[in-house]
């Protein structure tokens, strides 16, 4: 459903994984995918990113990303549609943080502040993932993120360990 007239446009911020069948193609497909969310525009991406598993390490290495929207979508429709576009790209679950072809996380949702059964935002996982704050900090070095503080600040404290850019 679309925000009402007087919401304004909401910049969004998703976070793009990959590591199977064929990585970089799964992460430029989703951002092809991503412009096709209805009220919504893909305003920025950053570069591709290769980072070593978190959780089960017998898995391939990651490519990451991080891509900056405009929508008028409330946040769960637009969790919605980021669910659809992963099981496009033949996402399936099994173990958690196991490999997968696509993983679309909602990082940021303008300045809210969400915790309910399907949605926590921001991501929670923010603070700790280098394969995250860096792409997010390429794109929007001065973003502040409720309840987490400024991004920059984030970033000094999370050492980026594998992370390197891919292009
Ligand atoms: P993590 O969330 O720690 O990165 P994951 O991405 O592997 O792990 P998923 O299997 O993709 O986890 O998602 C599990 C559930 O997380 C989804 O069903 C979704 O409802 C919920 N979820 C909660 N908050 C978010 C969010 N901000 N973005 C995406 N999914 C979320
Ligand atoms: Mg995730
Ligand atoms: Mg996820």
């Amino acid at each position: 459903m679309p925000r009402p007239d007087n919401h304004p446009v909401v910049t969004a911020y998703i976070g793009l994984g990959s590591n199977l069948a064929d990585p970089v193609r799964q992460v430029r497909s989703a951002f092809e995918a991503l412009q096709q969310i209805p009220q919504t525009v893909v305003r920025q991406c950053s570069s591709l990113y290769l980072s070593s598993p978190m959780g089960p390490t017998d898995q391939p290495d990651y490519i990451n990303a991080v891509v900056a929207l405009e929508t008028l979508l409330e946040p769960h429709a637009l969790l919605t549609e980021l669910q659809a576009i992963e099981s496009a790209q033949g996402r399936t679950r099994g173990v958690r943080w196991g490999a997968r072809t696509l993983d679309l996380d909602l990082l940021v949702y303008g300045k809210e502040m969400i915790a309910d059964e399907e949605l926590t935002v921001p991501h929670p996982g923010l603070p700790g993932r280098a394969f995250v704050l860096y792409p997010l900090q390429e794109i929007e070095p001065n973003l502040e993120i409720p309840g987490m503080g400024m991004l920059a600040v984030l970033v000094m404290h999370c050492p980026k360990e594998g992370l390197q850019r891919y292009e």
